[in-house]
């Protein structure tokens, strides 16, 4: 969403018009939103409730992102006027009589994550802030640039950042899986692989800006190519050589997608190419897994990511996992802390469950308590927070060894 919302304000501007500070002097407001988690919709009708109170009857609103397909009753309560998604977002040319066509228009600037303020969630353990405080005091001794990097994503960075000299190429939306729980996949449909030529034209458009890291991103990139009869590993071979002393991130590839494409996959591990990737296995056990109706390959999965972090030490894989889905119990939790701490990732996303509307998991048996939830989902930030921090601290000794000061 954040990519798409960048680039309907990159479209915005080609059209003539121009940011305003304040939503009392827009003509004109987009508000996107995703719905895939209750709290981020919530908090995005609590937003569009407040911005029309706030805007004059003059000003066009609108709603875009996949809440409306996600929840358009929720959103009808608070919002009478017109909304779109990723796949109608070609209404907007009529909407504001664009010479310029959405369709034309890739985003090609810095990546802007924020999360919000009014996440009750998002704050640090005692342990975070001590990371935090001695992270700052190592990234200001040792001005190693790749020090810094791994400080920015080890600490504070995973609240709030800009992700300079980072550009983003989308590569497909939507994706082959069902799983039963994502509303995502309601919004979006199958996978739709973006053509090659308009990857590659965005790639060197990237490269002669002068950015160092291109992030090749899509609900699931892993089966990028499926439907034009290409694949992940055809197009890195394709970018590859436009693309010299450039890091490239996969966001996000599924567990069975790397398993499939390893063999073709790990040269660019093994060169450096590949410097991030993110791989979610959401859930340690096989029986949550199977009722997530998600691939449940762990007993390949893990020990494979155990091994590319053994052999590659500086790839940096982020999982994500779901805590309190329909069933799990405390021998289910306990599985996915074993498999968080056997597999080492770097980094851990963890998303506490939440019903969205139509999704299969939601009429599922056994939902946990909010109480109950709130504890495993702390549990884990517990857990991954100490996790990071023996990283930081082995990443450290090797910074220290290696350093020249
Ligand atoms: S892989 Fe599963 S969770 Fe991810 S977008 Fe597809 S259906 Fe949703």
């Amino acid at each position: 969403m954040r990519h798409d919302t960048q680039r309907y304000s990159k479209y915005l501007r080609l059209n003539g018009w121009e940011e305003v500070a304040s939503p009392y002097a827009a003509d004109l407001i987009i508000y996107t939103t995703c719905g895939v988690i209750k709290d981020t919709e919530d908090f995005a009708l609590q937003s569009i409730a407040n911005l029309q109170k706030m805007i004059s009857k003059n000003t066009t609103f609108l709603v875009g992102g996949c809440l409306s397909k996600i929840n358009p009753n929720s959103l009808k309560k608070v919002f009478k006027g017109t909304t779109f998604s990723k796949a109608d977002e070609s209404m907007l040319d009529s909407i504001i009589n664009a010479t310029v066509s959405i369709n034309d228009v890739f985003w090609d600037g810095d990546i802007i994550r924020e999360h919000s303020p009014g996440d009750p969630f998002l704050y640090y353990t005692n342990e975070e802030l001590n990371e935090l405080k001695l992270s700052e005091k190592l990234a200001k001794k040792f001005k190693n640039q790749n020090f810094i990097e791994i400080y920015n994503y080890l600490t504070k960075g995973r609240f709030f950042w800009k992700e300079e000299g980072l550009f983003e190429v989308k590569v497909a939306d939507g994706c082959l899986f069902n799983c039963s729980y994502c509303a995502a996949k309601r919004a979006k449909g199958t996978l739709k692989s973006r053509p090659l030529e308009k990857i590659l034209a965005e790639t060197k458009f990237g490269v002669s800006k002068g950015y160092k890291r291109i992030v090749l991103t899509g609900d699931e990139v892993g089966d990028y190519g499926w439907d034009i009869s290409s694949s992940l590993p055809d197009l890195l071979e394709k970018i590859d050589p436009i693309t010299k002393n450039i890091k490239i991130a996969v966001r996000y590839i599924t567990p069975d997608s790397l398993i499939k494409n390893i063999d073709r996959l790990e040269p660019f591990f093994k060169k450096g190419k590949i410097y991030y990737l993110c791989a979610s296995f959401q859930s340690g056990s096989d029986e949550i897994l199977k009722k997530m109706n998600r691939p449940r390959d762990l007993n390949k999965f893990l020990p494979l990511i155990r091994r590319l972090k053994h052999d590659y030490p500086l790839l940096f894989i982020h999982t994500q996992v779901i805590v309190g889905f329909p069933g799990e119990t405390k021998q289910d939790f306990n599985k996915t802390i074993k498999a968080l701490e056997f597999a080492n990732f770097d980094y851990i996303t963890i998303t506490r469950y939440s019903d969205r509307p139509g999704v299969s998991s939601s009429k599922m048996k056994g939902h946990i308590s909010k109480s109950e939830m709130d504890r495993r989902y702390l549990e884990l930030r517990t857990i991954e927070s100490k996790m990071r921090r023996r990283k930081l601290e082995e990443l450290t000794f090797r910074e220290i060894s290696e350093s020249d000061c």
